[in-house]
């Protein structure tokens, strides 16, 4: 699915906002961030943070300054 201002068509990077960043028209609510989304999104961060965890510290520097 893309998403897209319904006023001026330019793509919504964020879709967290309420308003469109370039002609700040309303995004509409199912253009948005559900619930649902921000909740996955959450699960996935503390699953990655767990992972990161579970990594060696030696390793985990190696892993820091490749990326
Ligand atoms: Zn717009």
């Amino acid at each position: 699915m893309k998403y897209e201002c319904p006023e001026c068509s330019r793509t919504i990077f964020n879709r967290r906002l309420d308003n469109c960043e370039f002609c700040s028209a309303a995004i509409p609510e199912n253009l948005k961030f559900s619930d649902a989304d921000k909740k996955q999104i959450e699960n996935e961060h503390q699953e990655l943070m767990k992972r990161e965890c579970e990594i060696e510290p030696p390793l985990r520097r190696y892993v820091g300054g490749a990326f």
